[in-house]
Parts: structure tokens; C-alpha cells; sequence
């Protein structure tokens, strides 16, 4: 029986049985693995780290997408950096008025999406709206000239190209690239495990930003309790007016199983041990 293990945590890991290999590869930049599984569906693992799964995809890219659309309420242009199954880009395209933007550094992981992840990333990549950057996330923000009024980082772990996009240097041009009242949201981390990687991270964010928070959101496959997503603008953005967002959703006329505007108010409110992470005990 074949199975793939993810060991991201000291001592901890979650083993999937393969039932199918549907793709492998060693693109130039990581491995490359798809596989189907009885619980999940299928799977997207990049050097032993699962990315998404079709049973639970939804949740993070919902939330990873909606929360600061709608958040902001005037959303024209959205940067991703990263997100090359393309649910991001395709759920930030749902919004009619959006165009994106997205950059991302292994064109490999694009294609596999294309061929082998259509839950995931609809028609999306061919959309009209849609800009596809084939290159590094850093290295986009420091020299690009254009502006945005969302950014989501949807990011690998802070490890090889990746480890760069939690750093200051990216924040900071993340903060140029934004327009006046424009939003920073980022894949931070899971507070369970991932605690010091989430406080370093936004320390950093809070530097450069006049208010920066997280929220949470529970997506199983990422093991160990909700995940974190930073979220940081100079405008006072976060939670958010219910009502206002409950007007924008249905404004917006989404279809979503996971966000809602009373789901995207309570991701703001943090227990007290992640609280501590991100704004001292
Ligand atoms: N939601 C997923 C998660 O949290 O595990 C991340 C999904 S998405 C597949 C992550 C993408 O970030 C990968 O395709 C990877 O190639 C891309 N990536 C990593 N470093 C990057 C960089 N410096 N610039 C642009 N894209 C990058």
C-alpha cells in the first residue's frame, strides 16, 4: 500500500494512503506530487507539504480571497503572489469588478493545476481579467510600478523561494505596491505549531502597517488547529461592519460554502493564546 506522509512537525505527521499517483515531478524548483485519496480527494503536495485537498480547498481560498475584498468594499486590482493552483485567483475573479494579477515563481505548478486540478482553479488562468507572471513574488514587488488594492500571499512555508515573502524587505514593497486603504493578507501559519514563525511575521507587518491582525480559519489538512492569515492595511479594516458586509455579499451575489459575513467578523476574534502572538501577552 502506497502512502505519502507529511512530517512538517517535530516528532508529528499526517500519512495519506495513495490510491492513485496521478502525477509526479521534479520541476526545476520542487517536487511535484498529486494524488488521490478515499477521504480527500485529490491532493497537491510540493516537497512533502500538502497544498490542498478537493474535500477542504474551499475553506482557505474563500477566506484567503473574500475576507478582504469584501473588507475593503472598492476592489479593483488584486495582486497574488504565489497561488499557482489558482484558487485564489479564481475566487477573487468572482468578483466582477476584479482584475489579478498573479505571480508566480514555478510555471510547472500552473500547469499541473491546469490539467489535473480544474476543481481548483476553474478557467481562471484564461480569463480576461487575469494577468499570469511567471517569476518571483520578491522580486515583482520591488520593481513593478503598479498599485493594488489587495495583495494575498498565498505562499508555500517559509522555506527555499518562499522563505523571502515573510521577510521585511517584501513587506515593505507589498506596502508601496498597495493604493491608499489597500489590504495585505498573507498565509501565516498554523498557531499550534507554527507560533514563533506567526509573532516574527507580523511583528514585522506591524512595523509597516497601521494595523495588522490575523484571523483564522479551519481547513483540516493543515494540521494542528486553525490557520492563521495576516492581515494588515493602514486603514482600520478588521474585523469589520457586519451589516456593511452582509450588504457587500450580497452585492457580490457569491455562491461560497465556507465564508460568510458573520464567519468573516468571528475569524477576528483570536483566543487569547494566539491574541499573545501577535500583540504581546
Ligand atoms: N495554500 C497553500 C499552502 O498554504 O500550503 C499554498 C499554495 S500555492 C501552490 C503556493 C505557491 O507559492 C507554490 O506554487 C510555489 O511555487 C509558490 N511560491 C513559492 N515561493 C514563491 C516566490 N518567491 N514567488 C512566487 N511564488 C512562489
Amino acid at each position: 500500500m502506497l502512502s505519502f506522509t507529511e512530517a512538517v512537525h517535530d516528532g508529528y505527521g499526517q500519512t495519506f494512503r495513495i490510491d492513485r499517483l496521478v502525477h509526479y515531478e521534479k520541476t526545476e524548483l520542487q517536487e511535484l506530487v498529486i494524488f488521490d485519496n478515499a477521504s480527500f480527494g485529490r491532493v497537491l503536495a510540493l516537497d512533502g507539504l500538502v497544498q490542498l485537498t478537493e474535500r477542504d480547498h474551499h475553506a482557505y481560498h474563500e477566506m484567503i480571497a473574500h475576507v478582504p475584498v469584501l473588507g475593503h468594499g472598492a476592489v479593483r486590482d488584486v495582486l497574488v503572489i504565489g497561488g499557482g493552483d489558482g484558487g485564489v485567483l479564481r475566487e477573487v475573479l468572482r468578483h466582477e469588478d476584479v482584475r489579478a494579477t498573479l505571480v508566480e515563481i514555478d510555471a510547472r505548478v500552473i500547469g499541473t493545476a491546469r490539467t489535473h486540478l480544474p476543481f481548483v482553479c476553474g478557467d481562471a488562468f484564461d480569463d480576461p481579467r487575469a494577468e499570469i507572471v511567471i517569476g518571483d513574488g520578491l522580486a515583482f514587488v520591488r520593481d513593478t510600478d503598479r498599485r493594488f488594492d489587495v495583495i494575498v500571499v498565498d505562499s508555500t512555508d517559509p522555506v527555499g523561494p518562499a522563505a523571502a515573502l515573510f521577510g521585511e524587505a517584501f513587506y515593505h514593497d507589498c506596502k508601496r505596491c498597495l493604493r491608499p486603504g489597500g489590504v495585505l493578507v498573507t498565509q501565516a501559519g498554523v498557531p499550534f505549531f507554527q507560533g514563533p514563525q506567526i509573532a516574527a511575521a507580523h511583528a514585522l507587518r506591524a512595523g509597516l502597517f497601521a494595523h495588522a491582525t490575523a484571523y483564522l480559519a479551519a481547513v483540516p489538512t493543515y494540521t494542528g488547529g486553525p490557520i492563521a492569515l495576516g492581515f494588515a492595511s493602514d486603514a482600520d479594516l478588521a474585523p469589520g461592519d457586519l451589516a456593511l458586509l452582509r450588504e457587500r455579499f450580497r452585492a457580490a451575489r457569491l455562491e461560497t460554502r465556507y465564508y460568510a459575513p458573520d464567519v468573516h467578523v468571528g475569524a477576528f476574534a483570536l483566543p487569547p493564546e494566539v491574541r499573545s502572538l501577535l500583540h504581546g501577552a
